[in-house]
């Protein structure tokens, strides 16, 4: 049996930003994930379906772990410098521009699969990272190791277990690890959209009774990633509607704030659920990114939050290996769960807040959430403050 020092389970962009970071100690690292082409899918010309928004702190993580300037370098990272939240029918506006702050932009929208390739050639070329392409299908422990068995009967070892297994964990699942789980009342379609009007680097959020509409300005002029959270009834009707009246529906619900849009992909629909699991840390196994919390993705930090997981969690890790400690002893996590935990709360808790706040036309609820979000739009120290936690600093 080959033995490791960390198995990470799952190469999604948490499970490979992870292999990333471990990979400047000498540690032995294996990551594990069935699918073999996910790296392989060639950047199109075309922007790709699926982009999301960075923050910050987790541009300053992927500095760190040295695949920023390969993305940079691309030139298809879009550093957006304002945000443009609104009420479709409504007075209720909060808008920011980094040029009040002291801040050269609010973040980066960048397509999933240019992070992935990235992570991944810069991984792949580490002597002490090795990739195995298989499907994990049990995990055992014995007092000083956990064992990942595949589904072609072989067997792996190591110190520790990372899961980063996605939101359907596969481990989470068959160690039993407590979940607290509640569906929003949304469903998620994304499409990538050409608007008449350029973006000028600007994310938009449109709130309506139904749902939210998110255009996410990609590093075309016109083009943006949308984001399209909607109850299952209007989302289903959304779904089964051609290109042209998807587009038409868009740009009514969202006050041709960007003029006509086009719809310039398939459209992908991604049901929503809030997870979390307080006990991600166990004895041997610990749970990041979507394997330990899903978010709404109306914020879009949902993968911001799986990558401050895994840059503390390795923060921890390195050090332990440092002093030569055993890096699987659950102990020395207990401070990484408790902010951990904290932050994860906070960001259910606000997604949640969000949600509710916004859902619903009662003359009462409307008048109350246009006085709250322009209060906030015109004080500056509390609107300073929501923007700095945005950015995840
Ligand atoms: C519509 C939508 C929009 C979003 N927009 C944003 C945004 O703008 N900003 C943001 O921060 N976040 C956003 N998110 C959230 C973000 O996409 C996720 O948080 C992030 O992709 C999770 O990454 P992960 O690596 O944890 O999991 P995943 O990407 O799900 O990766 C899990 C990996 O594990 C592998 N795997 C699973 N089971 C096994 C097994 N048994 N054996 C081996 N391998 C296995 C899978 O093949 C996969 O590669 C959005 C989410 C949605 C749904």
């Amino acid at each position: 049996m080959v033995d490791f020092d960390v198995i990470v389970v799952g190469s999604g962009l948490v499970g490979l930003a992870t292999a990333n970071a471990l990979c400047k100690s000498t540690m032995n690292i294996a990551v594990v994930d069935a699918k073999h082409d996910i790296y392989r899918q060639l950047i199109t010309e075309q922007p790709m379906i699926r982009a999301s928004a960075i923050n910050l702190a987790s541009q300053r993580f992927f500095e760190d772990i040295g695949v920023w300037r390969d993305i940079e370098e691309s030139n298809r990272v879009l550093a957006f410098d304002s945000i443009d939240v609104f009420e479709k029918h409504g007075n209720a506006r909060l808008a920011a521009d980094s040029t009040h702050y002291d801040y050269s932009n609010l973040g980066y929208i960048i397509e999933n699969q240019l992070m992935l390739n990235v992570l991944y050639q810069r991984a792949i070329s580490q002597p002490n990272v090795h990739f195995l392409h298989h499907n994990v299908q049990e995990l055992f422990f014995s007092s000083d190791r956990g064992f990942v068995q595949f589904d072609n009967g072989q067997q792996i070892s190591a110190k520790l277990i990372i899961a980063a297994d996605g939101a359907n964990s596969l481990i989470r699942q068959k160690q039993r690890v407590p979940l607290i789980q509640r569906p929003y009342r949304h469903q998620a379609i994304i499409a990538t959209v050409e608007t008449q009007l350029p973006h000028r680097a600007c994310a938009r959020q449109i709130f309506y009774p139904d749902g939210i509409v998110a255009f996410l300005p990609l590093w075309q002029s016109n083009t943006s990633c949308l984001v399209w959270s909607a109850k299952p009834v209007p989302s289903r009707e959304l779904l089964a509607m051609d290109d042209v009246s998807f587009a038409q529906a868009l740009t009514n619900v969202t006050e041709a704030c960007l003029g006509d849009c086009r719809v310039m992909s398939e459209r992908l629909a991604f049901p929503l659920t809030a997870r979390y699991c307080p006990q991600s840390v166990q004895d041997r196994l610990i749970l990041i990114g979507d394997a330990a919390h899903t978010i709404h993705p109306l914020a879009g930090q949902g993968v911001n939050l799986g990558l401050e997981d895994s840059r503390q969690l390795v923060n921890v890790i390195l050090k332990s290996y440092a002093a030569d400690q055993d890096i699987g002893l659950k102990q020395q996590f207990r401070a990484y769960q408790r902010i951990r935990n904290k932050d994860v709360i906070a960001m259910l808790s606000a997604m949640q807040m969000i949600q509710d706040m916004f859902e619903g036309e009662s003359w009462l609820k409307k008048r109350a959430r246009g006085i709250g979000m322009n209060v906030i739009n015109m004080a500056s120290p509390i609107k300073k403050h929501l923007i700095k936690y945005a950015l995840g600093i």
